[in-house]
């Protein structure tokens, strides 16, 4: 493999961003090399993971799921069962208690769909911090429930009419504020992206999710697993789920990403299969572009998996081959949701059923010695309505 540095992966990665916020980059950086060592910050973590956010999440033996496919023995790792009802928190926590160390009063987020807007305005209320969440215009058209959560929870959203009216002109929005105001506010970004030091550190944070799930396979089987699955948006619960497996080479890492209406559609978000290695979000990595560059929007039935980039890690995991990445479509992920509601009584995201649509394509492939983890990254409650009418069923 090709040295990766802080700040690169091979040759992803990086700070494509101007002088000002580079300049609000490095105070960050500076501040979690200190704090990612610092007994007191971690124990402070350790703490607020646990009696906030209710970790550790169990590993379940999805023993029905499991005889239904045939072939390996499944086991998911429950993030749906964090507060707020995904894997969001770990990171938010993370960042919002380097945000108070470095004396940071104000708290300000990108949103797309909503859910990082609302972890992000839960930790600030927690915390007491002023909160502004850069949202586009049109996602807070689409997710009206979401908007009201955040202004419920404290927080001031700011609707983006610039551009798109999405998520990559909230993140351009949320940079320049950022820029703007480094004195009193820190960005909490919500996925393994954009420029460095986010990619590392947003990892970090999600690492407690392979370190908790490494330990509870070798607890359980006393072997590691034949294969970790998990979807892939930015990368971040994927990320965190692959992390402590990534020196055992024994352990295939498999990302799935959003297929949309089919990765020879216009309407997909198959970055990796798709994509072409460029600079978006301040960041190289893989990103939809059309001939002339320009970055194409996404499209997923999942809101959190419609993102034309990816975090730079897994661009450079796929070059290196120590990491395979699936494109899975809206019609399989909705497949996948009602098959695991089914066998196990467990609604999962839109965006998890890209990944456990992903382990039923491969587990009937594989022996009865062979174990499956695949990472629920949330819970499907948010996404019944959306699922119904898909499956043309009037509420
Ligand atoms: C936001 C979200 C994702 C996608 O984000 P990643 O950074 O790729 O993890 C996946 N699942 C759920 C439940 C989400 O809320």
């Amino acid at each position: 493999m090709t040295v990766t540095t802080n700040m690169f992966y091979g040759e992803f990665g990086g700070q494509y961003v101007p002088k000002q916020v580079k300049d609000a980059l490095t105070e960050v950086a500076t501040a979690y090399e200190r704090y990612r060592q610092d007994p007191d910050f971690l124990a402070e973590l350790q703490g607020l993971l646990a009696d906030y956010s209710g970790r550790q999440t169990p590993l379940y033996y999805a023993e029905s799921l499991s005889n239904y496919l045939g072939g390996a023995k499944v086991y998911l790792k429950r993030e749906d069962l964090n507060h707020l009802g995904a894997h969001k928190l770990n990171n938010v926590l993370g960042q919002i208690l380097l945000a108070k160390r470095m004396g940071k009063k104000r708290i300000i987020a990108e949103t797309g769909a909503g859910q990082h807007g609302v972890a992000t305005a839960a930790a600030a209320a927690r915390f007491g911090l002023e909160c502004e969440i850069f949202m586009g215009e049109l996602d807070c058209q689409r997710q009206k429930l979401n908007v009201f959560r955040m202004t419920l929870l404290g927080a001031k959203v700011h609707p983006v009419k610039t551009g798109t009216r999405t998520l990559k002109d909230a993140v351009d929005a949320a940079f320049a504020d950022f820029a703007a105001n480094l004195a009193d506010t820190f960005y909490i970004v919500g996925s393994a992206v954009g420029p460095y030091p986010y990619p590392k550190m947003v990892k970090d944070f999600q690492s407690v999710i392979s370190k908790e799930a490494r330990a509870q396979i070798l607890a359980k089987e006393g072997r590691l697993p034949t294969a970790v699955i998990a979807c892939v948006g930015g990368g971040s619960n994927a990320i965190g789920s692959f992390a402590e497996f990534i020196d055992d080479q024994a352990v295939r890492l498999i990302g799935a990403e959003a297929a949309g209406k089919g990765v020879d559609t216009p309407d997909n978000a198959a970055t990796m299969t798709n994509g072409r290695v460029g600079i978006s979000d301040g960041m190289k990595t893989y990103v939809l572009m059309d001939d002339d560059d320009q970055v194409l929007p996404a499209y997923s039935i999942s809101a959190g998996l419609d993102y034309p980039g990816v975090g730079p890690e897994h661009a450079f995991l796929k070059d290196a081959k120590r990491a395979e990445y699936y494109a899975v479509t809206d019609a399989e992920a909705v497949a996948a949701f009602q098959l695991l509601s089914k066998t196990e009584g467990i609604i999962p995201a839109l965006e998890s059923s890209h990944a456990l649509a992903q382990a039923i394509k491969m587990v009937p492939q594989l022996g009865k010695d062979d174990l499956v983890i695949v990472t629920v990254s949330g819970r499907g409650d948010k996404d019944v309505n959306q699922v119904a009418a898909y499956l043309g069923i009037d509420l």
